[in-house]
């Protein structure tokens, strides 16, 4: 490699720093050489100082003498000052000063006596050349300029010319061959110094990244071990391992075997390795004494210690990973509250049974009684119902049908029992006894919770239903255990699928009624009988299907169930009957008041109140030619505390409130004295037989006492004859309202009917109350 870095013609390094390097490296060694040389020059003078005893008494000998112990001193003081030096050029520079003197000095000597200095005029170069450790250009131009010198005095006198011309040739000879010679050298001494360099260049690259390797190993955070394969002996063990592995303080593992791997994990851990070379991503149990078992990954590959087989192995302890993992999917298929599966988990349960059995039923739970638990009693009293539910659903299924049977909670308050391997008669059995043992009362903070549940029970019909439809029959099931008065159980039929598609259809048809003013309202007058007179009117919704066809609440009752539809086609109705309140109005007709019923679902929106007063401004009307028709479900459960407001609104717009349908509902008695309620309206179920049933009649009669002792307007709705009418006038009934007067008519037709209410027909109404 680096035979191309030297100069060919001197054999010294091409880059000067290449070349610094090389003699700062060697520094020491030169300074060494150099004395060594230096002294051994002192030697050589020595001795050549005695030889020239011989010439004692010759006139030359005091120069000689004086010559040679000025180089002596020169040369000990270039011993002593060699020792100082602290850089080659320096130690260069006083080395070429001391061969300058030197040479000057011989060649000197030679010139008074030439005889005895034709061995110098050869020994001298060879060491100029051969032995001072100067530059390749010193070593040639001393050399050189030294043999010449040394020439030049030997010829001044010489013995033979002809021995003068061969000296001459031999000089040059000598200076080639030593110059050849250098070059050797210097090439040698680089390349055997940039070998060295390589080589230590090497050993400190192998040292460090030992020392890498080493230090990973050690400061690793994952425990790693080295062991001999043959014994299974522990030859290293990092920190981390111990800290891992080491149980007590003296029980420090010395085998593979003091790791409690589980033994067939480690056999055939043991056989990947020999098979392969390596373990990856190998998944095994360690004990860690009596603590639980952990989980760990381990990875490892073969290499060789001290000739023989080992194996270096890390390894990832991931129990808290598959913990938390569990612990996800713990959650993502359970039920926080109740600990049942959830709606999730039991698709995927719902999948297998239809996949794996021919009957498969489903038992679709819905607490009728949730809501107002949650509204009276707060919402950790339903909690605790729902907590309770879950326990005793589950309990029973396990009870009845053991493996068989899966609950869960699907949200809310609706639960769902799977049953695979059971069919329908089984599972009505189930559904039953599931609804008796949810009656049992629920004891929570000093008081009782009722926990009334309504079942849809649906069986798998063929293989080829889905569960998804399997899921739907089971839902129509429980809408029609629901509508069918609730806590009770409904096995589907397919006739409700239709029914449902028919609702399905009506909502939407009624949707685009109330959009394409088909919602009209007809009205019917009530008549005082006191004073035989037209009061008011209620206005009743009917669908417009046709140009004289009207439908009648009755053929599209299930609108006002659904709270949006009902907000919907109850305010398409409130628009029409402003509007037409405004037109009569302003032709002059004298009214009366105008009731409006609300169902429950509007009161659903506690903003109703405004919204109405809102509507009657867009119409330009004034709030008081109107009264509210409620029922008494309004008042049900949570909603008496929300409806309270309402009705102080409407009220203080100067509407009167009427309580619909009395006596049919769950009023109690306390709602009159707390709320708003002006007038009650005798239910015409009541009235129909009120002169044959005395049931009826007592009725009747408590209702108009009751009215009376606490101020209220009392209206008898439903008045089909003059009977029923005097009877109502002889109890002190006020208003009445039904066929007699007048069939429920459109707006147009209501001017005409007031207009033809002269004061003979009002005297024949009264009249006709007469029973005399
Ligand atoms: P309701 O409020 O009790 O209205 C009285 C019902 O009795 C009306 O039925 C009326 O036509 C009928 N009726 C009146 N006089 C007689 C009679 O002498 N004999 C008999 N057999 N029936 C009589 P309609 O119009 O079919 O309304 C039925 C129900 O629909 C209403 O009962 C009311 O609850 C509801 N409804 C009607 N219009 C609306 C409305 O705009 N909004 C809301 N939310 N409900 C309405
Ligand atoms: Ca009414
Ligand atoms: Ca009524």
């Amino acid at each position: 490699m680096s035979a191309s870095r030297l100069r060919p013609m001197t054999g010294e390094f091409i880059r000067v720093e290449d070349e610094a390097a090389f003699q700062r490296q060697r520094f020491p060694e030169t300074v060494r050489h150099a004395r060594l040389v230096l002294g051994v020059a002192f030697g050589a003078g020595v001795l050549l100082l005695l030889n020239d005893l011989r010439i004692i008494g010759e006139p030359i000998f005091p120069v000689v003498l004086a010559l040679r112990l000025s180089l002596l001193a020169y040369t000990v003081a270039s011993f002593r000052w060699a020792a100082r030096m602290v850089d080659f050029p320096r130690l260069e520079r006083l080395i070429v000063a001391w061969q300058w003197l030197t040479g000057s000095i011989i060649a000197l000597i030679v010139y008074l006596k030439s005889n005895i200095s034709l061995p110098i005029s050869l020994v001298l170069p060879v060491i100029f050349y051969l032995a001072v450790p100067v530059s390749f250009r010193w070593r040639v131009l001393n050399g050189f300029v030294g043999s010449l010198l040394l020439l030049l005095a030997y010829a001044t006198d010489p013995d033979d010319p002809l021995s003068l011309l061969s000296m001459g040739i031999w000089v040059l000879v000598l200076n080639a061959v030593l110059i050849l010679l250098v070059l050797r050298d210097n090439r040698m001494a680089r390349l055997s110094w940039c070998a060295i360099e390589a080589e230590r260049a090497a050993l400190a690259s192998t040292a460090r990244s030992h020392e890498m390797v080493e230090k990973t190993f050690l400061a690793a955070p994952i425990p790693m071990v080295v062991a001999d394969i043959e014994s299974g002996r522990i030859l290293r063990m990092n920190e981390a391992g111990q800290r891992y592995f080491q149980q007590g303080p003296e029980d420090a593992p010395t085998t593979l075997g003091d790791l409690h791997l589980e033994p067939d994990v480690q056999k055939q851990m043991m056989e990947n390795l020999r098979r392969t070379g390596e373990i990856s991503n190998f998944e095994a149990r360690i004990g860690q004494g009596d603590a639980p078992a952990r989980t760990a990954l381990i990875g490892g590959s073969m290499l060789e210690v001290n000739g023989r087989p080992a194996v270096v192995a890390g390894l990832m302890d991931i129990t808290d990973r598959l913990m938390a993992e569990d612990k996800v999917r713990q959650a993502a298929l359970h039920d926080a509250l109740t600990g049942l599966s959830n709606r999730a988990a039991f698709q995927l349960s719902l999948e297998a049974a239809c996949a794996a059995f021919n009957s498969v039923c489903l038992l679709l739970v819905d607490l009728d009684s949730l809501k107002d638990v949650n509204d009276t009693y707060g919402h950790d009293a339903g909690d605790a119902l729902l907590v309770e539910t879950a326990r005793r659903l589950g309990q029973q299924v396990e009870e009845r049908v053991g493996g068989r049977g899966f609950v869960a909670r699907l949200g809310g308050d609706e639960f769902v029992v799977l049953l695979a391997g059971v069919r329908l008669p089984e599972a009505i059995d189930m559904a039953e006894t599931l609804i008796a043992g949810l009656r049992a009362p629920i004891w929570y903070g000093g008081r009782s919770l009722i926990a009334r549940a309504s079942v849809g029970v649906a069986e798998r019909m063929g293989e080829t239903q889905t569960s998804g439809e399997l899921m739907k029959n089971a839902d129509l099931a429980l809408y029609a255990a629901k509508s069918q008065g609730r806590n009770r159980a409904v096995v589907y039929a397919p006739q409700m699928r239709w029914a449902m598609q028919e609702r399905v259809a009506l909502h939407s048809a009624l949707t685009e009624a109330a959009s394409s003013r088909a919602i009209v309202p007809f009205y019917q007058p009530k008549v005082s009988l006191v004073t035989g007179r037209v009061v008011g009117f209620e206005a009743l919704m009917r669908w417009r299907r046709g140009p004289q066809a009207f439908l009648a609440p009755a053929a599209f009752a299930s609108a006002f169930q659904d709270p949006e539809l009902a907000v919907l086609v109850g305010d398409a109705m409130i628009q029409r009957v402003a509007a037409d309140v405004r037109q009569l109005l302003d032709r002059g007709v004298v009214l009366g008041r105008i009731a409006l019923n609300l169902s429950p679902a509007q009161f659903t929106h506690t903003d109703v109140g405004r919204h109405l007063l809102e509507r009657f401004d867009e119409a330009r009307v004034g709030a008081e030619h109107f009264d509210v028709e409620v029922t008494e479900t309004v008042f049900l459960g949570r909603r008496a505390d929300h409806v309270r407001p309402i009705l102080d609104e409407i009220c203080g717009a100067g509407m009167h409130i009427a309580l619909d349908d009395f006596g049919t509902g769950y009023a109690a008695l306390s709602h009159l004295k707390q709320l708003p309620i002006d007038t009650l309206k005798i239910d015409q179920s009541f009235v129909l037989d009120v002169e044959a049933d005395r049931f009826d009649a007592a009725i009747v009669c408590s209702v108009i006492e009751l009215g009376r002792n606490l101020g209220l307007q009392v209206v008898a709705e439903g008045v089909e004859t003059i009977g029923q009418a005097r009877f109502l006038a002889a109890r002190g009934c006020e208003v009445a309202q039904g066929f007699l007067y007048a069939h429920p008519m459109s707006a147009e037709h209501m001017a005409d009917f007031l207009a033809a209410e002269s004061d003979a027909v009002i005297a024949e109404r009264l009249r006709a109350l007469d029973p005399a």
